[in-house]
């Protein structure tokens, strides 16, 4: 693709979105920014868009985007090595200052190295100098386990943008040169400079510590927002309908969730919770309406917001349809359901996680299926037709019982439904979504090795036999094998970037990724790490002590809960996790 075939793309792409900047470059800093993923993907993350928006807010700082490019787009530009330009300004990526990818899932790590090639980079930083931009990586996945891309990094900011920007702000600001920006941005919060730490090895493979250039930080903590009350709600700032979520205004209302349980790196990573100021979210939502009539409420428990209701009332009266990412169960109550209803929901979707109260408690799930059923009765009643849920396989304990409890659990929310149906002469849907729990790093599992795959596979043959030809019912059953290298990037150390380098060559060939580089995969997703000296991620502090997953570890052997701290006070015992 020719240079100017792209930057009539990037103008036409321009032409549709209302709220990009356009700043003249000058002697400003240069950041290339970057969702490592298609712009229909990338531009619906609120993670880029807050970061973009951010980056921006300083005048001496020019922030401009570039993604992924469509297939038959990226095989020209391969094709002609035509340099990856930027959207605003259509410069050379490669000509930027720093290039900053805010990454969100791990099947993205490949895309990094694709972007870092058609920029004209060389791919690890060992390989970088000088000449090159600084390559920044930050977004939620590294801070919770960054090692297998490390090598790639110049930086991983590990943490939350709103922390971590002015730190790097006075950083640059401050620096003579390259390596004293790295120097300094390894003495702020929140900035990792792997090529500073060299990771130690035990005689069996397993990491036993790292050691720190002199003066560096060993671990490196996160950096996160002690409180969100003065600080603008992540959103929507440039509207395109060329992207997933395209009629929708997007909004972050609170952030965390304060439930444990103790599978889930989301709940224990965003801790404390913290609301954003219910003001500054209706005037964002006032300002955004001639742009859109959906809104996206993007929080991992929106009902955790002590305002929840009167910011869904203020949305509806404001002519919103409202689209909940997703809502817990014990926080459906009834003017919440009514409200979702009223501006037009018709599915709602709950994670009942399993279908025994059992298991429920093993991994801290803190609801019954008396519960469940209640608010099964509560949404049908309400009118809304549709229910999708979300189960998970091979959790600590499960036997063929908890299995049958999935099939039975379903029924019963089946019966709720159709007796609300009749009534309207119009049968909805119940689409289960069945995922094998990958362990992930910084939960209470992450010594856990995933099950089995034999064991897992009989467990899914036996679940879509159970669940099939249920009327109205649907479910989804993910096979083992796309989770299996999910795991390995997951809990993987820097030893496993050589695969995702041979990945980004073979076309994601991930067999033949780690058959090539010799990495022995099982190692890291099949071998219980409790007896390990240290963790690849302990290398970032996010707060929560080793001994509080411990314990949680051996309630759940004991099938204990750990009541969630609702109440404001409980709350912030957590605080101290981010003094
Ligand atoms: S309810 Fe549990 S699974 Fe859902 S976000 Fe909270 S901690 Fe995670």
């Amino acid at each position: 693709m020719k240079s100017w075939a792209q930057r009539e793309r990037a103008l036409e792409t321009l032409s549709k979105e209302v709220g990009y900047v356009r700043k003249p470059h000058g002697s400003r800093l240069r950041i290339a920014l970057c969702f490592p993923n298609t712009y229909w993907v990338g531009m619906s993350n609120l993670g880029l868009q807050t970061m973009y928006r951010l980056f921006n807010a300083y005048d001496d700082i020019v922030c401009e985007r570039f993604f992924l490019p469509p297939k038959t787009e990226l095989a020209e530009l391969v094709a002609t090595r035509a340099p990856l330009l930027t959207l605003e300004s259509q410069t050379p990526v490669g000509d930027f200052d720093v290039i900053a990818f805010s990454v969100s899932f791990e099947w993205d790590y490949v895309n990094v190295l694709t972007l870092l090639r058609l920029a004209g980079l060389p791919r690890y930083a060992a390989e970088r100098s000088h000449r090159h931009p600084l390559v920044m990586i930050g977004g939620a996945v590294t801070f919770v386990n960054p090692e297998p891309l490390a090598p790639f990094a110049d930086v991983i900011a590990a943490g939350e943008g709103e922390a971590l920007l002015p730190a790097f702000h006075r950083a640059y600001a401050a620096a003579s040169d390259r390596n004293d920006l790295l120097r300094l941005l390894a003495q702020e919060r929140g900035f990792y400079v792997p090529s500073f730490y060299e990771p130690q090895y035990a005689d069996n493979g397993t990491l036993s510590g790292y050691v720190g250039a002199p003066g560096v930080p060993v671990p490196v903590r996160k950096a996160a927002l002690r409180t969100t009350e003065a600080v603008d709600p992540p959103a929507t700032g440039i509207f395109t309908p060329d992207t997933e979520f395209g009629s929708r205004f997007l909004i972050e209302v609170v952030r965390g969730c304060a439930n444990l349980c103790r599978f889930c790196w989301a709940g224990y990573n965003y801790l404390p919770v913290r609301a954003f100021p219910t003001d500054r979210i209706l005037d964002l939502a006032a300002a955004a309406k001639v742009h859109s009539s959906r809104v996206g409420l993007v929080s991992i428990a929106l009902c955790d917001h002590p305002d929840i209701e009167r910011i869904l009332t203020r949305l509806s009266e404001m002519g919103y349809s409202i689209s909940p990412a997703s809502l817990r169960l014990d926080d459906l109550t009834e003017p919440i359901v009514r409200l979702l209803r009223e501006s037009g929901e018709r599915t709602i979707t709950i994670a009942p996680e399993t279908g025994s109260d059992r298991l429920r408690r093993v991994i801290n799930k803190t609801v019954t299926n008396d519960e469940i059923l209640d608010r099964a009765e509560l949404i049908f009643a309400s009118g809304i037709e549709n229910l999708k849920l979300y189960y998970m396989l091979g959790l600590p304990t499960e036997t063929d019982d908890d299995l049958v409890a999935i099939r039975d659990l379903t029924l019963l929310l089946r019966e709720r439904m159709m007796k609300h149906a009749r009534g309207r002469g119009q049968i909805g849907r119940i689409i289960g979504s069945v995922n094998p729990l990958v362990p992930k790093p910084g939960t209470a599992y992450q010594w856990l090795p995933m099950e089995n795959p034999q064991v897992v596979e009989q467990k899914i043959k036996r679940l879509r036999t159970l669940t099939a030809d249920i009327d109205n019912v649907y479910f989804n059953i993910k096979s083992e094998r796309h989770s299996y290298y999910q795991a390995l990037l997951s809990l993987g150390d820097r030893r496993v970037a050589p695969v995702i380098e041979a990945a980004e060559r073979n076309g994601q060939q991930w067999r033949a990724a780690v058959a090539e580089t010799g990495v022995d995969a099982d190692f890291y997703i099949f071998r219980d790490r409790s007896q390990d000296a240290v963790l690849p991620w302990d290398i970032i502090d996010g707060g929560l002590k080793t001994s509080f997953f411990q314990n949680e570890f051996a309630k759940s052997l004991r099938e204990e809960w750990t009541l969630p701290p609702k109440r404001q006070q409980e709350n912030a015992k957590l605080l101290p996790m981010l003094s």
